[in-house]
């Protein structure tokens, strides 16, 4: 097959012919047809999250699948399908209460193994992991699902039980922040988003954003990102979300809460631990929750929203390219929040005579 193909940490991706993956007893294969280029495809790349090399990356993807392991009941070649970004083992007590998301032993398409910047990428415990895609959600669409998109829905619903009229403060409007602006708004909540990047914060206005509020990059510094969101909402927000990462961030995010709001960490911390006001945390009795992705149990909902058009994916998807431009794209996140000219996608073709 073709995949997409690093040699070293920051060595620009190549096209190249390599061997196919083979297909798990419990898993399945799956002949990729969209997959979406996230910052986690960047930090691997750039060796903060270490992956084993040479690599194939991608996390985000949607395709058909192309061969079903014998163990594998409820999915068979020709589905059309996507994955969250962590898939559970399928056997510890985690998944077996639904919560592959923290499964000890999960692997991550992109990450533990070769990803979907490929013809083809293989799926562990596909009962366990795998979602269907309704006919009405497009490919490129439904790549922007299984990372982003789900990690947000997640955030606002499971870990913030956002209700209309709430305020949500939202702190990093990439791809992540725009996904949860996009969900609170269609869940009737009273958006604040916060970046450093006027061009995110009109992309946050155009989702439905009611106020938006330039990020400071110093947290002591004049304009303080939670005083104008304290100002604004009347006493802070119901729910706060970072969805950067960065102490700066998450800080702030605790700090703009209303009295016994909800935090929710989304952006991964990969240099380390971060402190927090853990004296407001008990002064305002707030909550603090981190989150990880979304099993493929809950799904549903989203799914329902997203084939129903109350959710609309597709509007932050901006550049479609082929395999051939990957190793660009992931070059161009370089630059802070490239996703606010919408998150690349690689379309692929669907090679002559193949799957
Ligand atoms: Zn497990
Ligand atoms: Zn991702």
């Amino acid at each position: 097959m073709r995949a997409v193909v690093y040699s070293g940490y920051g060595v620009m991706p190549e096209l190249a012919q390599v061997a196919d993956p083979s297909c798990a007893a419990d898993g399945v294969v799956i002949a990729v047809r969209a997959s979406g280029v996230c910052r986690s495809d960047w930090h691997a790349w750039k060796g903060h999250d270490p992956v084993d090399l040479p690599h194939i990356g991608g996390h985000e993807l949607a395709g058909v699948i192309a061969q079903a392991g014998p163990q594998v009941t409820r999915w068979r070649a020709g589905d059309r399908v996507t994955v969250p970004f962590a898939c559970g083992c399928g056997q510890c007590e985690f998944c077996l209460a639904g919560e592959a998301q923290v499964c000890p032993r999960q692997t991550q398409p992109g990450f533990t193994g070769p990803g979907s910047f490929a013809e083809l990428v293989a799926v562990r415990a596909a009962d366990t992991n795998l979602v269907g895609l309704p006919d009405a959600v497009d490919f490129v669409a439904a790549a922007c699902l299984g990372c982003r998109f789900a990690t947000a829905f997640r955030a606002v619903t499971a870990h913030g039980r956002i209700r209309a009229g709430d305020w949500l403060a939202v702190h990093g409007c990439g791809g992540v922040g725009l996904s949860a602006v996009m969900i609170g708004v269609a869940l009737g909540a009273q958006v604040v988003a916060v970046d450093v990047s006027a061009a995110a914060l009109d992309r946050a206005r155009e989702l439905g954003a009611m106020f938006t509020v330039p990020g400071s990059a110093d947290p002591a510094g004049s304009a303080d990102p939670a005083v104008a969101i304290a100002e604004i909402t009347g006493g802070g927000a119901h729910v706060s979300v970072d969805a950067l990462g960065s102490p700066t961030t998450a800080a702030c995010s605790v700090r703009c809460l209303r009295r016994r709001g909800r935090h929710v960490q989304v952006g991964l911390l990969l240099a380390g631990p971060v402190p927090l006001p853990m004296d407001l945390v008990v002064a305002r009795e707030l909550e603090v929750y981190g989150s990880h992705g979304m099993a493929a149990r809950d799904y549903p909902a989203m799914m329902a929203m997203v084939a129903d058009g109350r959710l609309r994916p597709g509007l932050l998807t901006g550049r479609v390219i082929g395999l051939a431009d990957a190793g660009r794209a992931l070059a161009a996140m370089d630059a802070p929040s490239p996703d606010a000219a919408g998150m690349t996608v690689i379309s692929v073709a669907v090679s002559p005579g193949g799957v």
